[in-house]
């Protein structure tokens, strides 16, 4: 018995398949590219990456037109691997990562920066700049058996086919491994779990209109377009 309509998870395509992905959490590592730790100035880049969270209905799949969200000036992309979880795992090593992967994704980690950059300033948490209606754009799941070349592939952003982002994902400071070890060392990770793994420099505004897109070795694209504020 529910006193209001319960709410059904949002689902991801899986790629190849008829079956969703029921996303129970968003969860993002900051900071895990040294150059886009430089272009922020943001603290000490010896420091650890580290994690926040999304709400699980601010996914939005490939093809979507995002609104521009409300109370911000300067909203921008962050182009991004996504791991999603597929078993249940608990302070787990890094090696022993691959048997809760589900898969993999491209994503883009939607985010208000002017206030993210508030939040930074103050010390507060990065939920407004970061936990909002539509910021977690997540293209088609790909079966982690499927894929293949991701350690040495790349990822590469553009905005109305204009390179914006370009990293090798080798380059991330932690590891995919590491990332899903870190993490369960504090949560117990379930399936439905989608970690976005950071975004390497070249971050920027983008406005109504904008036409944005996701290529990374190996997985399906994700492409969103801007509209204007509902
Ligand atoms: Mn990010």
């Amino acid at each position: 018995m529910h006193a209001l309509w319960p709410v059904s998870p949002p689902l991801v395509p899986i790629a190849g398949s008829r079956e969703g992905f029921p996303v129970r959490r968003i969860y993002c590592v900051g900071r895990n590219y040294v150059d886009h730790i430089r272009e922020m100035r943001e603290g000490d880049e010896r420091d650890d990456p580290f994690f926040f969270q999304k709400p699980a209905d601010a996914v939005v799949p490939d093809g979507a037109k995002v609104a521009y969200p409300q109370a911000t000036g300067d909203f921008q992309f962050e182009g991004e691997l996504v791991v999603a979880i597929g078993a249940r795992c608990r302070d787990i090593r890094p090696e022993d990562s691959p048997k809760a992967i589900f898969g993999y994704a491209a994503g883009i980690d939607l985010t208000r920066r002017d206030l993210q950059k508030v939040s930074v300033a103050q010390a507060r948490p990065w939920e407004p700049g970061k936990s909002f209606d539509g910021s977690a754009p997540c293209g088609p799941i790909l079966p982690r058996e499927r894929s293949s070349g991701l350690d040495a592939g790349t990822l590469v952003l553009d905005v109305n086919g204009d390179v914006r982002q370009r990293t090798r994902l080798d380059l991330m400071i932690w590891s995919v491994p590491e990332i899903v070890a870190r993490l369960s060392d504090l949560y117990t990770l379930e399936p439905g779990d989608l970690i976005f793994t950071g975004t390497p420099a070249g971050v920027a505004a983008i406005h109504p209109g904008d036409c944005v897109t996701v290529r990374i070795t190996g997985l399906p694209s994700l492409t969103i377009t801007i509209q204007e504020q509902l």
